[in-house]
């Protein structure tokens, strides 16, 4: 019963938060930075959909301005900051090391290698901050004002002599483990994306920036192989995407994205961010906004190559995604391969639910026990024979079989 209700504790403190600071849509300083370019298609126009600009972090496509961009070579300045009143134990490189090079390993294989993530620490050493820990005001949650911007200013201050901003494209500080709370009571880490607030260091604005709290270590020994997970959610915010969960956890989305669950076994991202990040080509996108019946060929998302995400607008803010998840690439939990059908809604905010997964076995208690997965999502998707149905809006997805080489095939109804 214990090991139970420390599992359960730990699912219900999985989330890391995008924070509450600027996320308007300003224009981008940093060298490099901004939305990139999509291939354009005017059969996906309709699927293009967008949120108001009233949300400040949207799932809509393309991203906004002023986040990292997310294709090709991108560069990654990531310092070690210790404070007076917790002192770096240990080579700060240890600490660079629970991060790297996982992380960059994550974005290439999610990536399909469009994703070349480099890092440097041109500061080998713990970058000692000015004023202890406790002054900040760091909590969970915190705005940007006045705890973090101080901590950006004192940390550009420390670091400019030997550091050229102009060199990097957005800014990872790993914290010394020993500030601030443990991540099993509250989890600390966030990213501050598109921040028109930042300041300017060599003549370029610090606007996307990730900080990671403490260890996500859940004492199931899985810390040395899944720790770094934060890492990579952080940085999705920089590269413009919203948090899935909510604050009621991750049962919107389960860990069918590291934007959802970013603690246990690996995942990946769902294919609709793959798409937003760029990663997938206009022609492994459908987009059915005629009505009609078609079928199509899905390949597994983790796989390099082939069709990856059918898209049924319902407007001009939503739609349903179908992709199909397997067990390979990053996706390390997934119990029961199959269709994965899920809502998109540009118009609701980071945290809010953005995405919502339909579960094909509603109340089952799911298909996995690891630890840290929603485990009532794990068995959410279809398999040959199973038909996702949404009457009201007339959208109808049939699995119609599976294919010798691991493909899947679908038939798509729009009324
Ligand atoms: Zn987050």
């Amino acid at each position: 019963m214990a090991a139970l209700a420390s599992v359960t504790a730990l699912t219900l403190a999985v989330s890391t938060s995008a924070g509450t600071g600027r996320l308007t849509a300003g224009t981008s300083t940093a060298t490099g930075a901004g939305p990139i370019a999509l291939p354009l298609s005017p059969a996906l126009g309709p699927c293009m959909i967008s949120g108001r600009p009233t949300v400040q972090m949207s799932e809509g496509i393309p991203t906004g301005r002023g986040y990292a961009r997310s294709t090709g070579t991108v560069r990654a300045l990531t310092l070690m900051v210790d404070f007076p009143d917790a002192p770096g134990p240990g080579r700060a490189l240890d600490r660079f090391e629970e991060f790297f090079p996982q992380t960059q390993e994550w974005f290439r294989t999610s990536s399909y290698g469009r994703l070349d993530y480099r890092t440097e620490t041109p500061i080998p050493g713990w970058l000692r901050m000015p004023k202890s820990f406790h002054e900040y005001g760091i909590e969970r949650g915190a705005p940007f004002d006045p705890g973090y911007r101080q901590l950006v200013r004192d940390i550009v201050a420390a670091a400019d002599p030997q550091v050229d901003f102009q060199s990097y494209d957005f800014l990872n500080v790993l914290v010394t483990p020993n500030a601030g709370p443990s991540a099993l009571d509250t989890v600390l880490s966030v990213t501050f994306a598109g921040n028109t607030e930042a300041p300017v260091a060599d003549g370029v604005s610090v606007a996307n920036a990730s900080f990671v709290y403490s260890r996500q270590d859940d004492g199931s020994g899985s810390y040395r192989r899944t720790g770094y997970r934060v890492l990579p959610h952080e940085n999705g915010h920089v590269f413009g995407l919203p948090d899935l969960y909510t604050a009621e956890g991750g049962g919107a989305v389960g860990h069918w994205d590291i934007m959802s669950e970013d603690w246990g076994a690996n995942n990946d991202l769902l294919g609709w961010h793959k798409w937003k990040l760029g990663w997938l080509d206009a022609s492994q996108v459908r987009c059915v906004s005629a009505p009609g019946t078609a079928e199509y060929s899905l390949t597994p998302l983790a796989r390099p190559g082939g069709p990856k995400l059918v898209f049924v607008p319902l407007d001009r803010r939503s739609g349903y995604a179908v992709e199909l998840r397997t067990r390979e690439g990053n996706d390390e939990t997934v119990c029961r391969p199959g269709v994965l059908v899920y809502k998109v809604d540009a118009d609701v905010d980071t945290g809010m639910g953005p995405v919502k997964v339909h579960d094909s076995h509603e109340d089952s208690g799911g298909c996995t026990r690891s630890p840290n997965v929603h485990a009532e999502l794990s068995d959410a998707t279809f398999v040959p024979g199973e038909e996702f149905r949404d009457t009201k809006r007339g959208v109808r997805v049939a699995v119609v079989g599976a294919e010798l080489a691991g493909s899947y095939r679908v038939r798509v109804t729009r009324e």
